[in-house]
């Protein structure tokens, strides 16, 4: 986590930081950072067996941001585990089928994907 803009930290070969954070949210904790490295990496082996851009709509959120766009308050985004993405050419029922085994939280949405990293399986339609 070094350099000028640690925002701008590449956590594997697809993923940088800056596509986890909003925009004027400060830089979260190191417990937070570690966590959002563990679901980037877990997002990186989905990037590389379909081959095709991931675009993350949301990963980490501080409670003011949670709170403002209507999020669980237990959310697994305020810890920096979840992330709700689109895959580029792919509607989200069919990431949702690729993504059936994924180890975690998998939330089914007709113009989106939610994944977490929870210890448990977890699968809910919005
Ligand atoms: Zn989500």
């Amino acid at each position: 986590m070094m350099g000028e803009s640690p925002r701008k930290v590449q956590l594997t070969t697809h993923f940088n930081l800056s596509e986890f954070l909003h925009g004027d949210d400060p830089l979260p904790p190191p417990w937070i950072l570690d966590n959002l490295y563990r679901l980037a990496n877990r997002l990186q082996v989905i990037r590389d067996l379909l081959n095709k851009p991931i675009i993350i709509n949301s990963g980490y959120r501080t409670k003011a941001h949670n709170l403002a766009v209507g999020g669980q308050p237990n959310s697994f985004h305020l810890s920096g585990m979840a992330a709700d993405i689109v895959v580029s050419g792919m509607p989200a029922p069919q990431v949702q089928r690729f993504l059936a085994n994924w180890s975690g939280g998998l939330g089914s949405y007709t113009h989106f994907t939610h994944v977490d990293i929870r210890p448990n399986r977890a699968r809910w339609s919005g």
